[in-house]
């Protein structure tokens, strides 16, 4: 008969959680008080009226809804099933008094933790539905021991209630414990639909903006075709603002070629091609870069590894990734490019000695047009991260302020010969020549 009656009591409080997801699911459990209050009214309701009277003590739920309402719905849902709970335990009769200072105190914590809950994370919030779902307990605990003393109860039946007490404790808290991690499912499934229609939106936005982007690339080539013309013929004054356009047209483009890279990576020509080989070749590109920012460049690699790619994207995100390691080292710092490979996969960790990010701006990295420069376009990180995922790779950051920063791309790589090595092995000289 316990058995039975604690497990329509489970059925009974997860009752507010399956109306939520079936009939509200598009109202975020957490935005709604009234709803929820509503809902776990009904569960401490039932529960009350389902509950199993044995060795002294009410075997039912009736704290959970009132833990959950206080704590996911807020203050107003709280005092609608406190209330609910009163006028219940009112209509029910019995000792009237006991159960008006159990339900009060079995408010009280959750109420207290009220402000704070929504900032913790997920895990957070259902550790401290779990701990005051304790609450309760205790306070009845401290009720019925007072009870106990004040009647003079039997050595064995104050054993008895103990014992009751524990495992009706240990009941509780499960209970808890499952209604708060059900509760977390629909937040999180919530946010992931959110972030799903957030996602679809900025996709269309993405292909218009590259469309726009892609119509104004053309007219502003002939610009330039032009201006270059007059560029050559005008003298004096002029041909020093012509130079001046120029430079800002030359800007303009590249970052009208960086978006439409980053809008839709053009990976034009697939080929195997050796990843130490295009290491070398980005590493030589801004060799004098590098000089002239006073960055010592070391580098490390290992040979014979081969990537599927367009070399020319590789290339590109390599150069982003190591240029911004580069700009962001003072002079006499150094850069470091190491590859390694481990079965089918390639690491390449570039770090730097520079000035590093705290943990906000790395959240930011990767957000089209985020730039700390005076001349920065803020394409060149989101260019590399899309190229090296649209190649099957990924790329973290790692980086502390003052210290510097570490990048690792991972890359799927297959170890075989292709008509690739000789040209490799070319720039491989050349490096051993450095
Ligand atoms: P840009 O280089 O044009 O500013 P990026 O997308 O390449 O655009 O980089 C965005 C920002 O990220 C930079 O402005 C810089 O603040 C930060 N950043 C990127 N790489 C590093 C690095 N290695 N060290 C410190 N800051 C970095
Ligand atoms: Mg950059």
């Amino acid at each position: 008969m316990l058995a039975e009656k604690l497990l329509l009591n489970v059925l009974i409080i997860l009752l507010p959680i399956f109306i939520h997801s079936v009939l509200f699911d598009n109202k975020r459990v957490g935005k709604s008080p009234y709803l929820c209050g509503v809902l776990q009214s009904v569960a401490v309701f039932l529960s009350l009226a389902f509950s199993f009277e044995d060795g002294g003590l009410y075997w039912d739920l009736r704290y959970v809804p009132m833990v959950v309402a206080f704590l996911y719905g807020g203050p107003i849902a709280g005092t609608m099933v406190l209330v609910t709970y009163l006028a219940t335990r009112t209509f029910m009769g019995g000792d009237l008094l006991l159960g008006y200072v159990s339900g009060f105190l079995a408010a009280v914590i959750p109420f207290m933790f009220l402000k704070k809950f929504w900032t913790f994370d997920a895990k957070k919030r259902i550790r401290t539905t779990v701990l005051v779902g304790l609450w309760p307990s205790l306070s009845m605990l401290v009720i019925l021991v007072a009870n106990m003393l004040i009647n003079e109860a039997s050595a064995e039946n104050t054993n008895q209630i103990m014992l009751n007490i524990a495992i009706f404790g240990a009941i509780q808290v499960c209970a808890v414990w499952i209604v708060a991690i059900l509760n977390e499912s629909l937040i999180e499934k919530d946010l992931m639909k959110k972030e799903i229609l957030r996602a679809e939106k900025l996709n269309t936005l993405g292909e218009l903006a590259a469309s726009i982007a892609h119509e104004i690339r053309n007219p502003l080539t002939v610009v330039k075709g032009f201006l270059q013309m007059m560029h050559k013929q005008e003298k004096g004054d002029n041909h020093y603002y012509l130079s001046l356009v120029l430079t800002e047209l030359g800007r303009a483009e590249s970052i009208i070629n960086d978006y439409l890279n980053f809008a839709k990576p053009q990976f034009e020509k697939m080929e195997g091609a050796e990843l130490a080989g295009i290491i070398t070749e980005v590493t030589l590109l801004l060799e004098a870069f590098a000089a002239k920012e006073g960055v010592q460049v070391n580098v490390k690699l290992e040979w014979g590894i081969f990537v599927k790619t367009d070399r020319n994207q590789l290339k590109q995100a390599l150069v982003n990734i190591i240029k911004n390691g580069i700009e962001a080292t003072d002079e006499g710092g150094e850069v470091n490019i190491s590859q390694v490979s481990t079965g089918n996969e390639s690491y390449i960790v570039i770090s730097d000695t520079g000035k590093g990010m705290d943990s906000a701006q790395i959240a930011r990295l990767g957000t089209l047009f985020y730039t700390t420069k005076d001349k920065g376009t803020g394409l060149g990180t989101s260019v590399s991260i899309k190229i090296i995922e649209t190649m099957g790779g990924s790329i973290s950051f790692k980086s502390e302020k003052g210290v510097g920063t570490e990048v690792t791309i991972i890359l799927p790589t297959f170890v075989s010969s292709s008509s690739n090595v000789a040209h490799d092995s070319v720039k491989r000289d050349m490096v051993m020549k450095q």
